[in-house]
């Protein structure tokens, strides 16, 4: 199978398409990410990240008839299980409710239990029913207190590790590098590239 040329994005969130663009249309992936026609509503019913962006991929492709991209990250916390998970973006109203929560959450955990991964899943579907899903992580640990005004949702309190500095704080050409979607496009091209060796394609 070869990659297709033009990806149409199940979401009209315009951030999400020029961050998705700036991803996928490197000259060696060959990939041109357009905007859906129209909108398209999809609740997100899957239990896990690869679910949810396998979901809104195959509602675009099967509305639109054409072949969709669509993606679904969070931020994964193992002393909470995992959470907030799939509902990142419904865990409090807005980002500095859900940093506030989450710290209160993890008061009292010592700095070696609060280890958490941004996952990023990203799925292509195409109106035949084919469908192929990756996902990308960035391991860290989250910070006692937000540090650095950079970024979005809960990268001021997301420390990498090998940079002893947060997202919030890391520029973003270098959050760019090692982020989870950085790394979940890096697998989507050479899934679309090798399908052989790409993780799931599905039918
Ligand atoms: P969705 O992928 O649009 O469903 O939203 C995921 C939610 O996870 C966002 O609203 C953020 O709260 C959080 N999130 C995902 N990626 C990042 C990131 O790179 N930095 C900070 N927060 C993120």
């Amino acid at each position: 199978m070869n990659a297709p040329t033009t990806l149409v994005l199940a979401s009209t969130n315009a951030h999400k398409l020029a961050e998705l663009t700036a991803l996928l249309s490197a000259p060696d992936a060959g990939l041109t990410i357009a905007p859906p026609p129209w909108t398209l509503e999809v609740e997100e019913t899957g239990e896990s990240f690869a679910a949810n962006a396998l979901l809104k991929a195959k509602a675009g492709a099967a509305s639109f008839g054409v072949a969709c991209l669509a993606d679904d990250s969070g931020l994964s916390v193992d002393a909470l299980e995992g959470r907030p998970g799939i509902h990142s973006a419904r865990y409090a109203e807005t980002d500095a409710a859900r940093i506030a929560k989450l710290l209160g959450e993890l008061s009292g955990v010592p700095a070696a239990r609060r280890g958490a991964a941004f996952v990023c899943a990203m799925a292509v579907a195409w109106p035949d029913g084919r469908a192929v899903v990756v996902e990308g992580r960035c391991e860290g640990r989250i910070t006692e207190a937000p540090a650095g005004l950079g970024g979005f949702g809960y990268d001021p309190v997301f420390l990498v590790p090998e940079h002893g500095l947060t997202f919030g704080e890391l520029p973003a050409a270098v959050k760019n590098t090692l982020s989870h979607r950085a790394r979940a496009a890096t697998l989507l091209c050479e899934a679309l590239r090798q399908p052989a060796r790409g993780q799931a394609f599905l039918k």
